[in-house]
């Protein structure tokens, strides 16, 4: 690579902020101890909002956004991460904070980093980002609270979206019948690409739920939050169990006690941002296994660098079906 690589960069202006691809040398970069030639980062809702300004998604300027990124390591101060090691690196306030992957190059912290894992293409492991990793960490949740394949449908919703899409092509993988929750109905073929077998609107799912419902799901990933994880909670079978990640519905839940006390179901909240390394280990050796690479390619686009700035808040209105692999080389 060259003495400049090319980067998204946010500068702070009165009224907000202005993006603009850079040329930047290593000078630029910030502090840390493993400098990373990137091959790919992703698009998540989170960078949707960092590049629309919105939600305070961004704490310093200038930033780099992008959350995730994978590539070489091309310079290490770290004895954990030596020249060569291919790696990922997810969340941590990267993107929020701390600069990006929207980059050709960046240099970030070791204890942030996790090794590919071997097999895994950098443009699968974008493609899974941080939207699948929360993903897998939803179904690992699922499982530790006993939620088998054979106990009756589950139910994901947001299912067109990266969290959702990933969690449907896991789910149905292992076993389960998948119950597609999605405002999209042109994309229940996809959705029955990636292996579910029932769909549901998001407009049924959003009308207030009565306390208790018909008991109808074994378990449940929920990336909306608000009236449908209410009406989801109000569906869930005796002792079942729901992980709830997501709220691009809305950050509020308006139930009652009444599926907790009643039917005694369970309310995991999951968490990718600062989720320690031993469980991202475990979550990106599950992904290799159990997501299949035909499915990952389904449910991938790659988009060039220079059209995140006007493609990515596209994100906030739920235009973007499956996972957005970002490509700072094209
Ligand atoms: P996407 O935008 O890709 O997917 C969200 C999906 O939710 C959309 O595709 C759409 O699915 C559905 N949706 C959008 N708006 C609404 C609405 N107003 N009402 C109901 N459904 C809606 O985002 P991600 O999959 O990347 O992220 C999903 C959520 O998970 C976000 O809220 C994100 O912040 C959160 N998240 C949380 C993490 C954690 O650590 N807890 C980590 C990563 C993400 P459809 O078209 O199928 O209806």
């Amino acid at each position: 690579m060259s003495d400049t690589f090319t980067a998204l960069v946010l500068r702070e202006t009165d009224d907000g902020h202005v993006g603009a691809l850079e040329e930047l040398t290593d000078a630029d970069l910030p502090d840390g101890d493993v400098t990373v030639d990137v091959d790919y980062s992703s698009l998540n809702y989170k960078d949707g909002l960092a590049l629309a300004g919105k939600n305070r998604i961004v704490r310093s300027y200038p930033m780099v956004p992008g959350i995730d990124l994978t590539g070489t390591v091309v310079a290490s101060d770290s004895p954990d991460w030596k020249v060569g090691d291919e790696v990922i690196s997810t969340s941590f306030q990267v993107g929020e904070r701390y600069w990006g992957g929207y980059a050709q190059k960046q240099r970030v912290r070791s204890e942030w980093l996790v090794r590919r894992p071997p097999g895994m293409s950098a443009k699968t492991a974008m493609a899974v980002g941080t939207a699948g990793l929360t993903a897998m960490l939803c179904v690992m949740e699922l499982e530790d609270a006993g939620v088998q394949p054979g106990d009756g449908p589950v139910v994901v919703t947001g299912a067109a979206g990266g969290v959702g899409s990933t969690a449907v092509a896991v789910l149905a993988k292992l076993g389960y019948e998948v119950t597609a929750v999605t405002g999209r109905p042109e994309q229940h073929d996809y959705l029955r690409g990636l292996g579910a077998s029932a769909f549901l609107t998001r407009a049924e799912m959003t009308e207030p739920p009565r306390p208790l419902e018909s008991e109808t799901w074994a378990g449940a990933v929920d990336t909306v939050g608000s009236t449908m994880l209410a009406k989801v909670l109000a569906q869930m079978k005796f002792r079942s169990t729901v992980a709830a990640c997501g709220l691009a519905g809305g950050a509020d839940l308006p139930t009652t006690v009444m599926p907790f006390i009643i039917r005694a179901v369970r309310l995991q909240g999951v968490e990718a941002v600062m989720a320690p390394i031993p469980l991202r280990e475990a979550a990106w050796a599950r992904i290799s296994v159990d997501l299949p690479v035909d499915l990952v390619e389904a449910m991938t686009e790659v988009v060039p660098l220079s059209e995140l700035l006007e493609r990515g808040p596209s994100i906030l209105e739920g235009q973007v079906r499956g996972r957005w692999v970002v490509d700072p080389n094209a």
